[in-house]
């Protein structure tokens, strides 16, 4: 290596989160995240529902595995806001594949694009809302694929919600029972009935999703499906690749 390089690196190192040097993000992450997005919502155990409807429909564009998990924790908690150039080209992408499939159950109806917000804590530490990132992503993407799309930020979370790192599945459950309100914006902006898709970094258990849809519902709105850039995936035996659903029935399928 030039010596000169090798001082510079020193001074400014770049690196993928993957760990591959001299490049903000290598040719083999932005591969994984090219998609084309499939459905994850088999994977995450609390989307399940009492009432007997199907889950709501998650569109990911790759598993939450390898380094995808490093690029997105890096995203979010390690000040590598530069990845926003890397994630959100991609997650929009993905909302022009996944447009169609939802402007046959839209019929023309507008749609309001709902990020899932963070807690208190995670933003202040953050400095910003990275999910926000993401849904004004989505929102171009609807748009591109000729949908009438509205980003909305609709929810917050309520003060006792604690973060989520270091629970379990059943203490992230009952962390989030209630813990998602409406904002005044978004009461405003919703209006007594909206149709929402809701935008988040990635799925695990489904319960933050859950929550999010229960308020949503209990307010008046649809929920009809959720897109994230991540999901971890179901047991082997149920991977269904590429699983897209008939156009007007999402839940289900
Ligand atoms: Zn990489």
């Amino acid at each position: 290596m030039q010596p000169v390089r090798e001082l510079v690196r020193l001074l400014l190192p770049v690196a993928c989160p993957c760990g591959e040097l001299d490049v903000r993000w290598c040719a083999r992450c932005a591969a994984l995240l090219a998609g084309p997005p499939v459905r994850a919502e088999r994977g995450a155990p609390r989307l399940d529902r009492l009432d007997g409807v199907p889950p709501v429909p998650v569109w990911a564009l790759t598993p939450y595995t390898g380094p995808i998990r490093d690029v997105v924790v890096h995203w979010k908690d390690r000040g590598r806001s530069d990845l926003d150039r890397l994630l959100a080209p991609a997650l929009r992408r993905a909302a022009v594949r996944v447009g169609p499939v939802l402007a046959a159950a839209l019929g023309g109806a507008p749609v309001a694009v709902v990020p899932v917000p963070s807690t208190g804590a995670a933003r202040r530490a953050r400095g910003r809302e990275p999910v926000a990132v993401l849904a004004r992503a989505v929102t171009r993407g609807l748009h591109d694929a000729g949908l009438r799309a509205h980003q909305v930020p609709a929810l917050a979370r309520r003060g006792a919600g604690r973060d989520q790192v270091g629970l379990g599945a059943r203490a992230r459950g009952r962390n989030l029972a209630g813990a998602v309100r409406m904002t005044r914006r978004g009461v405003y902006a919703l209006g007594e009935s909206s149709v929402c898709i809701l935008v988040d970094d990635i799925l695990t258990t489904g319960a933050t999703l859950a929550a999010v849809e229960r308020t949503l519902e209990h307010a008046g709105h649809d929920v009809l499906g959720a897109t994230v850039l991540a999901a971890t995936p179901p047991p082997a035996h149920e991977t269904e690749p590429g699983a897209t659903p008939a156009p007007g029935r999402l839940r289900g399928d």
